[in-house]
């Protein structure tokens, strides 16, 4: 059974750090993060881990939720600190479990910083990298352990690993981990864990399925939640923008010379789609990079440090790639795509104003994705405005080679200095990608890898058949709600 939190005990916010019952040196690494106050789900979460209570939280992405869990471990675990150098000594104490090997690797580092006035140990393992370092890292003992699932059963398997003396696990992103279809997973991992320990969930939507996971894992867990379920954060301005497809790669130039963005991350739905979108920007002449599940990890942990340090101004990502990103001040976020699944929309403009801060959410829409649009709609509770694209340059343009969809029109817009290239334009590169068919995880290909028919050229404004032009309309979508 679940209980919700009491809301006439949440603790006034902002409340300060210092408030909490956490020792120095985990206050010490909050302030040199530069953290005043906490964020609500830290507010609300961080006394309930402290008293000891299993909990399932609802919090979106960019809310502060790995602090949220991670300082109130660290101080339970600071009573396991020592300097012993014997591996016995360091059993894994909290195990992180994370859907992706970016967010793995970004709550790793959060957990590093938030430890490092602290003797706790933590590592994190994940697949797609050698499995060796990982193990030696694992044999020399550790207290906190963040991890994939496959690739944590892979070392447990290899005995790299016991977790005989866990006390503490995190499901982080729970509702990803399953839509990956990590359930059997989790499930196996679960069963090799201590009954009596204190178990966490994270998720951004609490599904049926998620009930049902925290019903057979949690004890008697309490209900955070920090925002309106499912409802995109507040702080980022929404647009939902006409096109027809041809014109998608056109408007994003626009929108980023017209409002002098900085970074911008690009959503598609599919991994080839991706791939080609990301090379037909490099082109244009953006500093671009994809993020996508078939580059190496080295790859994507490559792209994803470049886009963090400001070197790449375009990342192209898919959604599994980048769920868990957290990049600070991200300004905007396109959803190139609409996305098939509306919960994954949520995802993705959570990746802008996070914190707190503004952000600003684009999402180009043809005439083809009416129904998902509502789907969105219905998700999160607010009329969505489709609105007409107005293109600075009405020049009759060429119509699209057949040949090559990601290969039209060259720009006409200027493009804000900061986002031209650093390195000469390169030439198309051979792309495996082009050479070799798509192949789905389970072996069906999905529809929308089946490469498209070129669509009909349209040289005059890009207006759905849904659309009005020149004036904004209301959603025309009411006909889907339910
Ligand atoms: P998360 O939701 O855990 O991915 O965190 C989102 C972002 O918020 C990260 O960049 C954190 O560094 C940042 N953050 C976490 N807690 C705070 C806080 N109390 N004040 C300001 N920023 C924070």
């Amino acid at each position: 059974m679940t209980h919700s939190f009491d809301p006439a005990a949440e603790p006034a916010a902002p409340a300060r750090f210092d408030t909490l019952a956490l020792d120095d040196k985990l206050l010490r690494a909050v302030a040199d993060q530069g953290y005043e106050t906490m964020t609500p789900i830290q507010a609300k979460a961080i006394p309930i881990v402290l008293a000891g209570r299993d909990v399932m939280g609802a919090a979106q992405t960019g809310t502060g939720k790995t602090a949220a869990f991670s300082l109130p471990l660290l101080q339970k675990m600071l009573r396991h600190e020592n300097a012993s150098a014997s591996p016995a000594r360091h059993p894994v104490r909290a195990l992180v479990l994370a859907p992706t090997r970016e967010l793995a690797d970004q709550v790793a580092a959060s957990v590093k910083t938030y430890a490092k006035h602290t003797l706790l140990r933590s590592t994190v393992v994940f697949g797609g990298i050698d499995i060796k370092p990982q193990a030696l890292e694992l044999k020399t003992g550790v207290e906190v352990l963040i991890a994939t699932p496959g690739r944590l059963l892979d070392h447990i398997e290899s005995k790299n690993c016991v977790l005989n003396q866990v006390e503490y696990v995190v499901l982080d992103e729970a509702d990803r981990m399953l839509d990956i279809g990590f359930l059997p997973d989790l499930q196996r991992i679960l069963s090799y864990l201590p009954k009596q320990r204190q178990t966490l969930l994270f998720s951004a939507t609490f599904s049926p399925e998620i009930r049902r996971l925290a019903q057979s894992y949690l004890q008697d867990p309490v209900t955070v939640e920090v925002a309106q379920r499912n409802a995109a954060a507040s702080t980022v301005e929404q647009h939902f923008y006409s096109v027809t497809e041809e014109d998608k790669r056109r408007a994003v130039r626009q929108l980023v010379a017209r409002r002098e963005l900085s970074q911008a991350l690009v959503f598609v739905n599919s991994k080839l789609g991706a791939a080609r979108l990301a090379r037909a920007f490099e082109r244009d002449g953006l500093n671009t990079t994809a993020l996508h599940g078939d580059k190496s990890q080295d790859e994507r942990l490559k792209a994803l440090d470049a886009f963090k340090r400001g070197d790449v101004h375009l990342l192209v990502a898919t959604d599994v790639a980048a769920r868990g990103l957290d990049i600070v001040d991200l300004p905007v976020v396109f959803n190139y795509d609409v996305p098939f699944n509306a919960e994954d929309y949520v995802h993705r403009i959570g990746r802008t104003g996070r914190a707190g801060q503004s952000g600003l959410s684009v999402t180009l829409v043809t005439r083809d994705d009416t129904r998902l649009v509502g789907d969105i709609e219905r998700l999160i509770k607010k009329k969505i405005e489709i609105e007409p694209f107005e293109f600075d340059d009405e020049r009759p343009r060429r119509p699209p080679r057949r040949a090559r969809d990601d290969d039209d029109e060259r720009r006409s817009e200027p493009i804000p200095e900061r986002f031209a290239e650093r390195r000469p334009p390169q030439a198309p590169a051979t792309d495996p990608l082009f050479d070799q068919p798509y192949e789905a995880a389970g072996g069906a290909v999905p529809q929308w890898e089946v490469s498209q028919p070129a669509p009909p050229p349209n040289p005059r404004r890009a207006v759905s058949a849904n659309i009005k032009p020149k004036r904004k309309v209301a959603s025309l979508l009411g006909g889907g709600r339910g």
